[in-house]
């Protein structure tokens, strides 16, 4: 073993779960139902219990979530859907495959999470520019819950829906509510860095409403009706292995207690990284799941010594993200 130290220390994990993690696979291996077998539906209903959704949907990764929810709300050509312009890709590609065109709005200086002011002004900039504002896809960066309750004022004023992209923090809460209940949709990925992540991909969305529920049912099995071969709607094949269910269902429990530790940790950089760098919000009502610990360095000059010299002692580090959605190439007109 090296010393050096993992970004994500899976091995350790695995060790820690013993042998469960391999049994489990070995079960489905056993049973032979790779696709839809009995431990989608079992994770299904213990990651409901877990964070008390109503409704479960698996699929295939976190990026079909997205797309399954715009697919449920037909959202298209002329809609507008408002996102950070600080996150990962997925938000914007979803909204951007449907033909409805993703509107990148500013994020909170100290969250790094979509600014309730900034979304406020971008309804009216998507007005003016004669699309229809049709939804919020809120993100908890790095694990963070976003602002939950002024998002609900602002979607509730304008008549849209908020989705939350919990691919980071899955397993954390706000004001004692989990992760999983705080909007109309939640959904998360279960790549494998993220806080609940399978050894592969796989994805899930949350929702309390038994149709929506149904609805995203159909369209994860390429728009089913009552039987296999009825197709009454357009849909995608985006399901969960059972393999991957089989793995959930093992590191689920131990999610609170990882949750916990990560917690312990990021105390801990807090407390001795307080004077030299910007350390993350302190949070009162809200639980991150720390997907990331990240900080800021005073300038780019400074930030660059910093992760040469934490390399040179074995420590990893990364820039997250080096880019904001509206500089890419593929999303800037
Ligand atoms: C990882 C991630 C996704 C996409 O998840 P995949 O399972 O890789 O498709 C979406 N949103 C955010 C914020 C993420 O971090």
């Amino acid at each position: 073993m090296d010393a050096t130290i993992q970004t994500l220390d899976l091995a350790a994990q695995r060790a820690r779960l013993g042998g469960r993690i391999e049994a489990a696979i070995s079960r489905v291996m056993e049973h032979g139902a790779f696709i839809m077998g009995p431990e989608v539906g079992a994770l299904e209903q213990e990651l409901a219990a877990y964070c008390g959704a109503q409704y479960v949907v698996t699929c295939a990764d976190g990026t079909d979530a997205l797309v399954l929810v715009m697919m449920a709300e037909n959202i298209g050509p002329g809609d507008a859907v408002f996102m950070p312009s600080f996150t990962f890709v997925a938000a914007a590609e979803a909204v951007a495959l449907r033909g409805a065109a993703p509107i990148f709005v500013d994020v909170d200086a100290v969250t790094f999470n979509i600014s309730p002011a900034s979304l406020e002004s971008s309804v009216q900039v998507a007005i003016d520019a004669g699309l229809r504002p049709r939804g919020v896809i809120s993100v908890d960066l790095f694990g963070l819950p976003a602002d939950y309750d002024r998002l609900h004022l602002i979607c509730t004023k304008h008549d849209l829906l908020l989705v939350a992209d919990a691919a980071q923090s899955f397993g954390a809460s706000y004001k004692n509510r989990r992760v999983g209940t705080l909007a109309d949709y939640t959904t998360t990925s279960f790549f494998p860095s993220k806080p609940l992540g399978c050894y592969g991909d796989g994805g899930a969305v949350f929702v309390d409403d038994p149709a929506r529920a149904g609805l995203l049912r159909s369209l994860r099995a390429h728009g089913k009706g009552g039987e296999k071969y009825d197709n009454v709607r357009v849909g995608l094949n985006s399901r969960l292995d059972t393999i991957q269910a089989a793995v959930l269902r093992e590191k689920l429990t131990v999610l609170d207690e990882e949750i916990d530790r990560r917690n312990q940790i990021s105390d801990i950089y807090t407390g001795l990284l307080g004077g030299i760098v910007r350390t993350p919000p302190e949070a009162t009502e809200t639980r991150s799941a720390w997907a990331q610990y990240t900080v800021i360095a005073p300038s780019p000059e400074l930030r660059g010594l910093l992760m040469a010299e934490l390399a040179a002692e074995g420590i990893p580090t990364a820039i997250y993200y080096p880019k904001a959605l509206n500089r890419q190439t593929g999303y800037r007109r």
